[in-house]
């Protein structure tokens, strides 16, 4: 793989157009195969509480907001599965807001049920759907401990956390002041401590969010040290910030498409070895190029539920996908949420295993 200083790194993410079309030009050569992947998933936010309070962010509600998901229940939940299995969905994606347990209204729905807090109910979820459905769960729910991590991974496929950014100034600023989960140092413990556990993890980066250049080439070494220490980083999102109304960063600038063309082809350069994903439902006029570009991987992709993080943005349909994607000689094809390469014993358990096999021998 390349070897890149951050002098590298920061002469081509300050490259003007000649260097662009160079570096495009040097990660379209890097593709062994001309396969685009996605993830045909069901996304279930399992609350909108959350203790931080991120100034991009338009998922978390207030406790007291009349709209607010506090908890979904089990029957919901199961009634969303079943429908999802009915349109062939692979992936669980279980996403919500970081520690809502700390939160009276959640920990009391939470007990109702019989459940001591937020992760065991995961627990319970993720095994219900591993053993009720046809879908294997992908976990999203914030910085983990260690021994966390552990539990969640004898009922996952794989988990993410995006780092977003590795800059601890940004702890500063409007983006994460408010956000004491979004400290750098406490998302790399959770990716490496998932990397040492070796669950097969999907990362990333919030591009546009008030980082500067340098901690964006910054921010991608760090995950290059993660990934060459642990090998467990399956792919790495690169989203771009998108203003929205009524967010406090309202006001705040979109990254150009200079800008994200720049970062999702060094981010391939440096990662050859992982998969590079730009979600397409927020970049629907100019998906093509990020395929141009070096990115391999449209991400999970709903047939049935929105993205409830950016609900402004509905996935675009899976057929739209096949045609943006053909179109430039590319072929669509439909992944599990774990990569094959993490499709073994070192990197699953029996249990994922047993029914992967059984997913693909079309068993179940
Ligand atoms: S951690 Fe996620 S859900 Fe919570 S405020 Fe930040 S962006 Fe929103």
């Amino acid at each position: 793989m390349a070897i890149l200083s951050k002098e590298d790194l920061l002469s081509l993410l300050n490259g003007k157009s000649r260097e662009i079309l160079s570096l495009m030009s040097e990660t379209s050569l890097l593709r062994d195969n001309d396969i685009i992947t996605y993830s045909k998933n069901v996304f279930l936010p399992l609350t909108d509480i959350c203790r931080n309070n991120c100034g991009y962010c338009t998922f978390r509600k207030d406790p007291k907001s009349y709209n607010a998901q506090i908890l979904m229940k089990p029957d919901e939940i199961r009634g969303i599965i079943e429908k999802a299995n009915s349109f062939n969905c692979k992936e669980a994606l279980f996403t919500f807001g970081e520690k809502p347990d700390e939160t009276d209204s959640v920990i009391s729905s939470l007990e109702d049920l019989g459940f001591t807090g937020m992760l065991e109910y995961l627990y319970f979820i993720c095994d219900d759907t591993l053993k009720n459905s046809r879908l294997l769960p992908h976990s999203n729910p914030g910085i983990l401990k260690k021994n966390e991590l552990k539990m969640l991974r004898e009922v996952n496929a794989s988990m993410g956390l995006m780092l977003e950014t590795s800059s601890q100034r940004m702890m500063e600023t409007i983006a994460h002041k408010n956000s004491p989960g979004k400290d750098p140092k406490l998302r790399i413990a959770t990716i490496e401590n998932a990397g040492k556990l070796k669950i097969p993890f999907t990362t990333g980066l919030l591009i546009g969010i008030g980082e500067t250049v340098t901690e964006r080439a910054e921010s991608l070494l760090e995950l290059r040290r993660i990934q060459d220490k642990y090998g467990h980083i399956q792919e790495i999102i690169i989203q771009n910030f998108k203003p929205k109304q009524g967010i406090p960063m309202e006001g705040f600038k979109e990254p150009s498409l200079a800008e994200m063309i720049k970062m999702v082809s060094v981010t391939k350069l440096i990662f050859p070895d992982v998969s590079v994903q730009v979600p397409p439902n927020l970049n629907k006029d100019h998906s093509q190029i990020f395929l141009m570009s070096g990115a391999d991987d449209w991400g999970g992709v709903s047939p049935l539920t929105p993205d409830f993080v950016n609900p402004e943005a509905p996935w675009p349909e899976i057929e739209y996908l096949r045609l943006i994607t053909e179109e430039l000689g590319f072929k669509l094809q439909e992944r599990l949420p774990v990569y094959p390469k993490y499709i073994n014993e070192k990197f699953l358990d029996q249990e994922i295993l047993k029914k992967i096999n059984e997913i693909k021998s079309k068993k179940i």
